[in-house]
Order: structure tokens, then C-alpha cells, then sequence
């Protein structure tokens, strides 16, 4: 452990200095140096919030400015936010559950993610499941009364079924697409469900996808934004008469096979990513064909590496158990920002960067999960990653408003050493939108055995269980996002002069991979005097600019 310790440290001392010897010390002569180094990087910077958020941006950023003093301020007594692993001894030895995150996807959005493994060394503890195994190829949506295996690669779902159950009822429509016109222009958002009952059929977004969409933000598909969320159609939309006609009408723009379109910020992230992210090939070749991966102690593992790594830097500081309460702009002229704690003496720093949540951008939603274990093996019905359950399945077969079960021994081989069924059953969400209270534990329990005995007819008592209620823990991408982000990219960055930086799962998607590619570009973002600039970090983000036509595969 403690060898393992000092490779970290080593780690990640060289990291800092191979990314600042050019960026600080070589753009400034000598001479400079001396009087202008207080002024060259912020001397001292506080990190709001330590989620994943927080933790990576504190590392990216002293990788930037190993000279500054980082204090990353966290409410809670334990670092890692959502992230919350915990291993259970049961009879003949121990299993994992995870009460948050439970996988990462593999691919672009996790190559941020990917560099920081490396840089951890948690290269040889990742744990990737293949596409092609039953725990990832089988994917269910329950309806209306049972599950029903989605087509997908490696998954052999009998066809007829499909159509018998009622699952796909109003793909047909799509052939029509083409032949409704077009939004009018002057509309600036909708719901997810409206723009595809609007261009398809009401029962895709009541069955299909809102079951995708709980799985993802347990939100409800009439109140998410079509904009933000389906962002590719909803532009394509304008470029022709219709999405078809749009996707259409772009294609050949390149003359090098099929185009797609792409935001200006995503356009931004990927010219960054793929200009300075190199992944080394054990650990590309580890990814290559997988469909999730976590590793051997869960998510947590990231976040312990993550945390043991920063407080061995003598620069970093980490006060756990210190709420923060505002943070305003001194008028001292310093432009420097008063951090004031629940029971400290306040703070000026140079620069904040904020992962708290931001009520006036989301609504959020609160979700509860019930870790089951069974000592028993192979209780499920079928092998799979799990099954979601869509709005539009009648009550009587989810009384319990759950969202979904992932079936975390096919899921994840690896984490336990002992043997039997491990799964996790998700409530609430969008469903209990306005609830004052919820379920206590017992109640939480009593409701995940009602679902797993009606829906997989698993009658056994489980011989370790878990239940948390995780309140407010999903931001919610709502209609008028768009809008709101820009006010509010905007107010903040007139109200702290750019010395408040804003990274968090409200902004740029609300998956562990956004978060990490999140923090690493607001820090590089800071090099060249960035950090002095009158900006959030988020400015690629609400730019007013039409999205690109590149190919779809281009790296
Ligand atoms: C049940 C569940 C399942 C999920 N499943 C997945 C999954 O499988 N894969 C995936 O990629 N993503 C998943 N997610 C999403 C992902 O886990 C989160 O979006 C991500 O962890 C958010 O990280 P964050 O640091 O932005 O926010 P948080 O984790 O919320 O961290 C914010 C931190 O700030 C602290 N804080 C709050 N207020 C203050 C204050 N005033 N002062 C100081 N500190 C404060 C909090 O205590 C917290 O530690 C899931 C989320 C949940 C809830």
C-alpha cells in the first residue's frame, strides 16, 4: 500500500511538472519572474465541493499551478459526493455495493477519465465487462407485464415477442417523419416527449425512452429538454423539413462517407482531448470492446486513489465536515473572493471553482436505492445488466415507482468473493416530484422485494440488503436549460469578474466521465493567464454559434 502510495505521489509530482515547466516558468523571462510571479498563477484557490467534481478539478488544477495552495471545502465527513462503494461481509466472505455510480461507459467521453486511471495507477484494479457478455449485451425494458430483451450487439431478442408486447407500438411512424413540417422557428425548447410525439409517435417517448431516460436522470421525458438532451435532432430538424431531410441535406459536406453534426463546445472538447490525451495502450487495449467498467473495490476506488494522492501534496488542503455558505467578490480591489464557512473565519482566495449545485439552473430529483443480496446464485430469470421500467407501464405493475434494477452479479464479475445474486433496485426519481417526505428504510426494503417478487418472481428473503434515500442527487435538464445556463454563465461571471469557475454534473451531462472531462477543461482553461479572464469555464458551452458538419467517424 505504501509503495503503491508513493508511485501515486511520484505520479503525479511528475505530471505537474512536465505540465508546468512549459506553461508557467517558460513563459516568463527571469526578470519578470521575480515581480510577477504573485500575479502569474492564483496563489491561492479553493475547490467548492468534494464529488468527483471537486477531487479532479483540484488535481487537474495544481497540475497547472503546483505552486498555489488548494483548499477543497466538503460538507460531509467522507470525500466522493454520489460516490459511495462499501463492502458487506456475508457468509463465506464479502460482497460490494455500490450506493451511487455503479459503472463508467468506455469511449470518448471517458478518455479524461481514461488519463487519470493512468496517472493513478489503477490500470491493473480496472474491471471492463465485454460487450458481448450476457451481464452487458442483455438489456431489458419491462412492459407491459414482463421484460423484454432489447435488440442490440450480442442480444438475440425474439422479434415476434417484441411486437406482441407492445414495446416498440409506434416505430412504424417513423417512415412518416419525413412528411411533418418542420418546428416553427420561433420555438425555443420542449419536452423530450413532445418533440417525438411531434415527429414519431407519443408511445416512444411514453415506452422507450423515458425507460432510457430513467436510467440515465430518473426524469421524467415531459419536463427534459428536447434542445439539450436530443440535441443532434433538434437541430437537424432545422436544416431541412424534417430531421430526415436535415441529416439529408448535410451529408457529402465532407466528401469522406456519413456526417453528423456536432456542438461547438463538443467540437471545442474533442480538438483539446485528442491534441493533448495519450492512453496507453494496456489500458486502451483493456477498454477496447467493452461495454462498462468499474474496477475491483468499485467507484470508490477512484475516489480513495483520488483523494489519498491529493492530501499527500503539501499544497492541498482538504477540510471535510466544512459546509460552505456564500462566496461574494471583495470590493478591495484584489478581485478576490470571501469564502465564508458555517463555523470558520472567512477566506479570500484568487479563484474559486465551484461544484455546488445550482437550484435556479435544475430542478433535481431524489432517488432511492435498495442493494439486495442473495447467497443464493442465478435467482434471476435471465442473465443480463438489468431492466428498465418506462412511464407508460400501468400502475398496478409499479405500484413502487421504481426506475429500474440493474442485476449487479451479471453486470460486474469480480468485486465479490462470494458467491450468490447481487442486485440493486432504483425508486423514486421524477416520481416523487413534490413528495415532503419518503419511504424510511424499512419501507424502502418492503417496496424492492414487492417489485423483484412481481416483476422476476424472486420470493427468497435476501440475506444482506441496504437502502438509501439520495435527496436531490440528479440535476434535471429541463425545458428552457439552454436559456438558463447562458443567464447564468452570464451573472456569474459579472457578479465574481471570472474568479469563479463553475464545474458539476449540472452543466455538461450528469455521468462521472462529464464530470472528470469537465474539471480537466475548466484547469487547462486557467493556463496563459486564462484564470484572470472574465469567464466561468463554461463559456464554449452557451456560445451562439451554429453546430459543424464533420464526419460521424471522425477521432
Ligand atoms: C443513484 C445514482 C446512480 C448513478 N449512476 C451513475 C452511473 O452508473 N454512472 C455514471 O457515470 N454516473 C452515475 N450517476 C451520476 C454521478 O454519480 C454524479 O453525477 C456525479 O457523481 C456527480 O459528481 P459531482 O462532484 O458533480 O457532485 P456530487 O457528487 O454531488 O458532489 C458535490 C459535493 O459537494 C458537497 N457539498 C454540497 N454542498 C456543499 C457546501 N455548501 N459546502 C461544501 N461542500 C458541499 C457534497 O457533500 C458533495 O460531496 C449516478 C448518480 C446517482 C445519484
Amino acid at each position: 500500500m505504501a509503495m503503491r502510495l508513493k508511485r501515486h505521489v511520484s505520479l503525479f509530482e511528475s505530471s505537474i511538472r512536465r505540465a508546468t515547466v512549459p506553461t508557467v516558468a517558460n513563459s516568463l523571462c527571469t526578470r519578470c519572474r521575480r515581480y510577477a510571479s504573485s500575479a502569474a498563477y492564483p496563489e491561492n484557490i479553493a475547490v467548492l465541493g468534494g464529488g468527483i467534481s471537486g477531487l479532479a478539478s483540484a488535481y487537474f488544477v495544481a497540475q497547472e499551478f503546483p505552486r498555489s495552495k488548494i483548499t477543497i471545502y466538503e460538507a460531509e465527513k467522507q470525500l466522493g459526493g454520489w460516490i459511495r462503494s462499501q463492502r458487506i461481509p456475508v457468509p463465506g466472505g464479502d460482497v460490494l455495493f455500490e450506493h451511487g455510480p455503479r459503472t463508467l461507459r468506455p469511449g470518448r467521453d471517458s478518455l479524461v477519465t481514461q488519463k487519470l486511471i493512468q496517472e493513478l495507477d489503477l490500470v491493473g484494479d480496472v474491471l471492463a465487462t465485454p460487450k458481448k457478455a450476457p451481464g452487458a449485451a442483455n438489456r431489458y425494458v419491462y412492459y407491459p407485464d414482463r421484460l423484454n430483451l432489447m435488440p442490440g450487439p450480442g442480444a438475440r431478442p425474439s422479434y415476434f415477442d417484441l411486437a406482441k408486447s407492445g414495446v416498440f407500438a409506434g416505430w412504424h411512424n417513423i417512415l412518416a417523419e419525413p412528411f411533418q413540417s418542420r418546428r416553427d422557428g420561433s420555438i425555443r425548447d420542449e419536452s423530450v416527449g413532445s418533440f417525438l410525439s411531434r415527429r414519431v409517435d407519443k408511445r416512444i417517448a411514453q415506452n422507450l425512452v423515458s425507460a432510457i431516460f430513467h436510467g440515465i436522470y430518473a426524469g421524467d421525458v415531459w419536463k427534459l429538454s428536447a434542445k439539450t438532451l436530443l440535441g443532434t435532432a433538434w437541430q437537424l430538424e432545422m436544416k431541412g423539413n424534417s430531421v430526415w431531410d436535415g441529416w439529408m441535406n448535410i451529408q457529402g459536406t465532407n466528401g469522406k462517407g456519413t456526417d453528423t453534426l456536432i456542438s461547438p463546445h463538443h467540437l471545442d472538447v474533442r480538438a483539446r482531448v485528442n491534441q493533448e490525451i495519450k492512453v496507453d495502450s494496456a489500458l486502451s487495449d483493456a477498454l477496447r470492446d467493452c461495454s462498462v467498467f468499474t474496477f475491483k473495490n468499485g467507484l470508490q476506488q477512484l475516489v480513495d486513489a483520488l483523494s489519498q494522492c491529493l492530501k499527500t501534496y503539501s499544497q492541498i488542503e482538504v477540510k471535510l465536515g466544512t459546509p460552505v455558505e456564500s462566496y461574494n467578490l471583495l470590493s478591495n480591489g484584489e478581485k478576490q473572493v470571501e469564502v465564508t464557512t458555517k463555523d470558520g473565519k472567512p477566506q479570500n482566495y484568487d479563484l474559486v471553482i465551484s461544484t455546488l449545485r445550482a437550484p435556479a439552473l435544475t430542478p433535481y430529483v431524489t432517488v432511492m436505492t435498495v442493494n439486495l443480496y442473495y447467497s443464493t446464485p442465478n435467482l434471476n430469470p435471465v442473465k443480463g445488466f438489468g431492466y428498465l421500467i418506462p412511464q407508460g407501464v400501468p400502475f398496478e405493475q409499479n405500484p413502487e415507482r421504481a426506475l429500474g434494477v440493474t442485476f449487479d452479479s451479471d453486470a460486474v464479475q469480480g468485486q465479490d468473493s462470494a458467491p450468490g445474486t447481487k442486485l440493486t433496485v432504483m425508486l423514486g426519481g421524477h416520481w416523487w416530484d413534490e413528495w415532503d417526505t419518503y419511504p424510511d428504510s424499512q419501507e424502502g426494503l418492503e417496496l424492492a422485494k414487492s417489485l423483484v417478487k412481481r416483476h422476476l418472481g424472486i420470493t427468497e428473503e435476501p440475506t444482506r440488503s441496504n437502502v438509501g434515500v439520495w435527496k436531490d442527487c440528479i440535476p434535471q435538464y429541463t425545458v428552457g436549460y439552454e436559456d438558463r445556463l447562458r443567464d447564468y454563465v452570464e451573472k456569474t461571471k459579472n457578479q465574481f469578474g471570472g474568479r469563479v469557475k463553475l464545474v458539476g454534473n449540472q452543466y455538461n451531462g450528469v455521468a462521472v466521465n462529464n464530470c472528470i472531462e469537465q474539471a480537466w477543461m475548466m484547469a487547462r482553461g486557467l493556463r496563459h493567464n486564462g484564470w484572470k479572464e472574465k469567464a466561468t469555464g463554461l463559456e464554449s458551452r452557451v456560445v451562439d454559434e451554429p453546430w459543424s458538419i464533420i464526419p460521424v467517424n471522425q477521432p
